[in-house]
């Protein structure tokens, strides 16, 4: 089973993924958990080159290129493997936030994060939760964290809700693999709505 979350950023998709993966551990599964951009050697490399320096270093096509070939070095070397034995892969983010960050928030370039998906990837999660959260709220917690520390989370909130409104599309486009999950309460509340929806 391959299952991924997504959102905005602060909206607790590296929590909630990371507590599943033990939830189903504790329960026997053997489960991988992993994140993008990042989640294989290579693409950890690019991850790099994403994050590190200003918010314009690349223009929005550079990006999704860059995201896709992170992603494709990611499905190839820990994706694929781990799903080829059986084992339960739990991403932090996967596809649908190139489609939402690079194909309608920063640039309207949905057509071409498809045909890129569909020639590198063509690849998608069995189950997709996308963790929903007022924006105000996910800065806040960012912030109380420690938030703003690369380019993409310093966009402002006015992206964000731009993302906010690109990812609650996506449950009504993709309704047989999206659940959209209300990300607010606490930490246990949230989990516990995940796993009734799984
Ligand atoms: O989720 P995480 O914080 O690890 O993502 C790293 C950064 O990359 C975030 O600030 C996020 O906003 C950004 N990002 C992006 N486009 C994507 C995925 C992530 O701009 N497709
Ligand atoms: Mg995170």
């Amino acid at each position: 089973m391959f299952i991924s979350f997504e959102g905005i950023d602060g909206c607790g998709k590296t929590m909630q993924s990371a507590l599943l993966a033990q939830a189903l551990r504790d329960e026997g599964r053997q489960v991988v958990h992993t994140r993008e951009p990042g989640g294989s050697k290579g693409a950890e490399e690019i991850r790099r080159l994403l994050v590190e320096g200003h918010g314009e270093r690349w223009s929005p096509e550079t990006e999704c290129l860059l995201f896709t070939a992170a992603r494709r070095d990611h499905l190839e070397r820990t994706i694929m493997p781990a799903l080829e034995q059986g084992q339960t892969v739990i991403t932090d983010r996967f596809a649908d936030s190139t489609r939402i960050y690079q194909g309608a928030a920063r640039a309207d370039l949905r057509d071409v994060v498809d045909r890129l998906h569909a020639l590198m990837i063509g690849t998608e999660p069995d189950r997709t939760f996308i963790l929903d959260i007022d924006p105000e709220i996910a800065l806040a917690r960012g912030n109380a964290r420690g938030g703003n520390e690369d380019r993409f989370e310093s966009l402002g909130l006015k992206f964000q809700q731009k993302l906010a409104t690109g990812f609650r599309s996506l449950a009504r486009e993709f309704p047989q693999r999206v659940r959209l999950i209300d990300a607010s309460g606490t930490a246990d509340e949230v989990a516990a709505r995940i796993r009734a929806a799984l």
